[in-house]
């Protein structure tokens, strides 16, 4: 009885795990599939689901960061990474002459839907501005 009721309490934590787990973290663990195209000790970039652009990468860090107000000081350097890396990704795909748009939705009035911070690499046609 006591057995059971202690692998009950330990089968809610590891759903409440999993429920709490964002859809990135998830390609980032290889739970669900992505077109990643770059990845490392730090960040992962994969095509974006739902392109905006001819080419939509996103590019996150590995650890779980929602957004921008939740970064801390240890952060820095995996952050300096990410955007010293964008470059590299973009003429991986061979944008870096046109060039490209870098782009972090930051809560909810800038329609973030994935609480773990991500960069959106747009390029691949002329971009408006100001966006929408
Ligand atoms: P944001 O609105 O800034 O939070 O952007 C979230 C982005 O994640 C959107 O552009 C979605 O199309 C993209 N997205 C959501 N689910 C997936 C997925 N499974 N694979 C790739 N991109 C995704």
């Amino acid at each position: 009885m006591e057995v059971s009721a202690s692998n009950e309490a330990m089968a809610a934590r590891q759903d409440k795990f999993t429920m709490s787990k964002t859809i990135f973290e998830r390609i980032i663990a290889r739970e669900i599939p992505a077109n990643i195209i770059y990845e490392d000790a730090h960040i992962v970039a994969f095509m974006d689901v739902k392109p905006m652009a001819p080419t939509h990468v996103l590019i996150i860090p590995r650890k779980p960061i929602a957004r921008l107000e939740d970064v801390t000081p240890e952060d820095h350097a995996v952050l300096g990474h990410l955007l010293m890396k964008a470059p590299d990704i973009a003429a991986q795909l061979g944008l870096t002459e046109n060039g490209y748009r870098l782009v972090i939705n930051n809560g909810q009035d800038a329609g973030q839907e994935v609480p773990h911070l991500h960069v959106h690499l747009l390029a691949g046609r002329k971009l408006a501005w100001p966006p929408g």
